[in-house]
């Protein structure tokens, strides 16, 4: 009985071509999938690894965008769609590696009052990735946050110092030091300040669990409880933090998984 409520779901196939209005699916680690999850009247609820997932109509029911995290394994994962897991596939992708000098040790080898700083500052960050304000539709047309090249960084693999740490999960624009760094799309300010690999840091909640993170700002122009538009200025570039020159880091996160901004602009 069970098996035959879960059968048509666990046929839901991943659309070839993404529906209007939705990005191209991607189903890698760092990137997003896009699963077919039903046509009944209320959208369903979509939960991956326990966060729930953004859910939009599709030309043929409901739609939902999975994030998956750079730390994903390729091969069979699941989500739950209205507590009933629907598996999917994702892809193996290798990212290149990056061999990065940064003159200030501590940024690559911390010390231990340094830990205490990064552990509070954890602390702070890790629920924001998570926020999903009441009401909040997200944007899924991203503005690029400052004009410049945009670097093919998302997802590289870096060596700092010739030390391996975590890998890129955002996108770097090469910009000069003092130009206007914009809100890619509306959302509420949920967090901002000098953090230790970041530096000056915007947070964004675009809303329905879609947040972004704009940092090493010079200057922030805003604070938290914002309301702010596609466009408005929030900050400067700047290179504070973990950052060899003045540049923009841009997070884009669902379900609290980092994935490549490229997927969303316009
Ligand atoms: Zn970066």
């Amino acid at each position: 009985m069970v098996l035959s409520l879960m059968l048509p779901l666990a046929l839901a196939a991943a659309p070839a071509r993404p529906p209007r209005g939705l990005p191209r699916p991607s189903p890698v680690p760092g990137g997003v999938a896009l699963l077919e999850v039903g046509a009944g009247p209320a959208a369903p609820e979509v939960r991956y690894l326990g966060e729930r997932v953004l859910v939009r109509r599709g030309p043929r029911g409901w739609v939902a965008l999975v994030g998956i995290k750079l730390s994903a394994k390729p091969g069979t994962a699941h989500v739950e769609v209205d507590g009933r897991p629907l598996p999917f596939t994702i892809r193996a992708k290798r990212y290149p590696e990056q061999r990065i000098t940064v003159p200030d040790p501590r940024k690559v080898t911390p010390t231990k009052e340094d830990e205490a700083r990064i552990a509070r500052e954890d602390a702070l960050m890790k629920p924001v990735w998570k926020l999903w304000p009441e009401g909040a539709t997200a944007s899924l047309a991203f503005l690029q946050p400052t004009p410049g090249r945009l670097t093919a960084s998302f997802g590289m693999r870096r060596i700092f110092n010739g030390e391996l740490r975590s890998p890129h999960a955002g996108l770097d624009i090469a910009a000069p030091a003092g130009q206007a760094v914009k809100a890619p799309a509306a959302g509420e300010v949920v967090l901002t300040g000098d953090f230790f690999f970041s530096g000056n840091a915007v947070f964004i909640a675009h809303g329905e669990g879609v947040v972004s993170l704009l940092c090493h700002l010079s200057r922030i122009d805003v604070k938290q409880g914002d309301r702010v538009e596609a466009g408005q200025v929030v900050g400067r570039v700047g290179s504070t933090g973990r950052s060899t020159a003045p540049h923009l880091h841009w997070s884009l996160s669902l379900n609290d998984a980092r994935v490549d901004p490229r997927i969303f602009l316009r």
